[in-house]
């Protein structure tokens, strides 16, 4: 609005960017089995006020998560004086302070808490007594107003004895228990985690168009480790399979950093030459969980092309200080979504029966989520940092972060339309080819908006994207998603068969899932996690928060309330559920009768299968 400020700002920058130098940032893990981790920073910088920042907004967790509160025992100096400082009162990111005459550089040092509690992403838990995943941004400070991509950092690291390694990082020398890297930009250091642990194993996946791959295992045990041969050959595959589809690699190497705990936050996070992907430790010894969780890695995988080399212009900041903006997450997560799946079943991760099981799955919670009528999907993704951290009860009224699970619906859709439109000349592989063409088989980033997914799309099949995109993206959709479906030859059905995906989800998430019957989702413990709105349990009164305390007079178990679905559907008589909400206790009367409902994918006759097209493997 004035001058004034801008001129007080290169004032204010000028100590350390006037200069080139390189960061020291030396990190001290062998305290990662009591969760304590140790950072000593050494900044060039010239005398003078300066600000340092901690990474406040975290590429690929779509949110402001750096863990700012974890950091403790802050403290600088510079020519042997220890340095007051003030955390900014209104950026609790950003701390400033005034390096003396005389002064080179900077030093800086503090300490990180790896929290125990297992939620959220790489802030949650991420280390255990036998392994560490080790994120850089959460142990850097860097010197406000230089572009991240510009500032280069120099990065050690120690590890408790005996503990192995592996990374995207370029090492420069290992000496002792000391790791020493080369030298390398912020933005890469930042988005290149290391995992390291007790129990740990490297696969070697191969060279594929030049570029070595790898999958790096940490473990709370040693047998937790054994990769049985079939999935190592889909992990080859997959590799394979992402080349014919993409044709191109934008990363010089390529490293799964795969963690087996129980104990440690469990989620994907892509990088650009690496993913941070995080299962329970026992899931490669049990078959069908590893079938289970197949599309994770699948999926981080995909965003080396899709939200790392190509990333949405709002996802392109100068540093982690400037807000991410996420319109355009239902495009980096949607489409991510649908090319893991397809990924997944091309390579053998996944059967084609458990692709269209998924997209049932799917399907039916956005049919009965009734947050459908108020919120188009744009916003979810505009939303992505309140909505990942938002509560589980009420969450089909409120909405949830749709633009996985509609975001893959709509590019299932937009593949369905290019092989329709071309007579089955073309499809959304063309468009991959094209779209994430260029660049080299090193990692940099190529910015894009709406408008060229709209040219690309366009040079595949001419159709009015434009349209296509306002309507199923930015307006209100109360109809359930089933159109890609659909024009692939499949239609939803329900009956009262529980697919076994849906039972091994009920599995992993502790709960039963009557969203589609009695409009409920019940944790094990009878705790009401979810209800549909207008349906049957709703209707009598139930509530999220509230807990069932029995079942028609029975004591609450899941097998007790689907037994007693079950059995209401031979009667008129309503089903009694006992529910406890705060300190009182009812019996809602809930007039149902319809049994237990499940749903499915049917063939449409007549009509040509592309589902089972579009996972055929592709891969010479
Ligand atoms: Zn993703």
């Amino acid at each position: 609005m004035t001058t004034r400020p801008t001129f007080l700002w290169l004032f204010f920058l000028a100590p350390i960017c006037a200069q080139q130098g390189v960061i020291q940032v030396d990190v001290d893990a062998r305290d990662a089995p009591r969760r304590l981790i140790h950072v000593q920073l050494h900044i060039p910088a010239s005398p003078g006020p300066v600000t340092l920042l901690y990474p406040q907004w975290i590429q690929g967790e779509h949110g402001p998560t750096g863990p700012i509160a974890d950091v403790v025992n802050l403290r600088f100096r510079a020519n042997d004086q220890t340095l007051a400082w003030r955390r900014d009162a209104v950026n609790l990111f950003a701390f400033h302070l005034t390096i003396p005459q005389g002064s080179a550089a900077l030093d800086a040092a503090f300490d990180f808490i790896s929290p125990a509690d297992a939620g959220g992403f790489t802030e949650g838990s991420s280390m255990t007594s036998e392994l560490a995943v080790l994120n850089w941004n959460q142990y850097v400070l860097y010197p406000q107003g230089m572009p991240a991509d510009q500032l280069r950092y120099r990065a050690t690291l120690r590890l408790p004895p005996g503990w192995h390694f592996g990374t995207a990082l370029d090492m420069a020398k290992e000496a002792g228990d000391e790791i020493e890297f080369q030298p390398t930009s912020l933005a890469t250091l930042v988005d290149s985690p290391v995992s390291a642990g007790a129990h740990y194993k490297t696969i070697d996946l191969g060279v594929f168009n030049g570029s070595p791959h790898y999958i790096h295992m940490a473990a709370d045990s040693d047998r937790a480790l054994a990769m049985p041969s079939p999935a190592v050959k889909q992990f080859k595959r997959l590799i394979a399979e992402a080349g014919a589809l993409f044709g191109s690699r934008h990363y010089r190497s390529y490293h799964f950093l795969l963690t087996l705990s129980d104990h440690v936050a469990s989620f994907g996070l892509e990088h650009h030459e690496s993913s941070d992907d995080r299962l329970g430790e026992r899931t490669l010894l049990d078959a069908d969980l590893l079938t289970f969780y197949s599309e994770l890695l699948p999926h981080e995988y995909v965003h080396s092309w899709n939200g790392k080399y190509r990333r949405p212009a709002g996802l392109v900041t100068k540093d982690y200080s400037e807000a991410l903006r996420g319109d355009l997450v239902w495009m980096y997560e949607g489409l991510t979504e649908y090319l893991g799946s397809v990924l997944a079943t091309r390579s053998g991760m996944e059967t084609p029966e458990l692709f269209r099981e998924r997209l049932a799955y799917v399907i039916s919670h956005l049919e009965y989520e009734s947050g459908r009528t108020w919120r188009p999907l744009a916003d979810t993704a505009i939303s992505a940092q309140i909505l990942f951290p938002a509560r589980e009860d009420y969450s089909a009224l409120r909405r949830g972060i749709d633009f996985y699970g509609e975001g893959q619906l709509v590019w299932l859709e937009v593949d369905t339309l290019i092989r329709q439109l071309s007579h089955g000349a073309k499809s959304i592989d063309d468009f991959c080819r094209e779209f994430y063409a260029g660049g080299e088989a090193t990692p940099v980033v190529n910015p894009f908006t709406l408008d060229d997914v709209i040219a690309s799309l366009n040079r595949v099949q001419a159709y009015a994207w434009a349209d296509f995109f306002r309507q199923r993206v930015d307006t209100v959709q109360t109809g359930a998603p089933v159109q890609g479906v659909e024009n692939a030859g499949w239609k939803l059905t329900y009956d009262d068969i529980r697919p076994g995906y849906w039972n091994t989800t009920e599995d992993q998430d502790r709960n039963t899932d009557m969203l589609p019957s009695l409009g409920i989702l019940v944790k094990s413990d009878g705790l009401v996690a979810d209800v549909v709105m207008g349906g049957p349990a709703q209707k009598a009164g139930v509530v999220p928060g509230a807990t069932i305390t029995s079942v028609n007079g029975r004591q609450f178990t899941a097998t007790v309330l689907r037994e007693e679905v079950q059995g209401a559907a031979k009667t008129t008589d309503p089903l009694g559920l006992t529910v406890r909400s705060g300190e009182y206790t009812s019996t809602r009367k809930v007039d149902y009768h319809g049994g237990e409902r499940y749903p499915h994918l049917t063939r449409q006759n007549g009509k040509l299968d592309m589902l089972t097209e579009i996972v055929e493997p592709r891969a010479k």
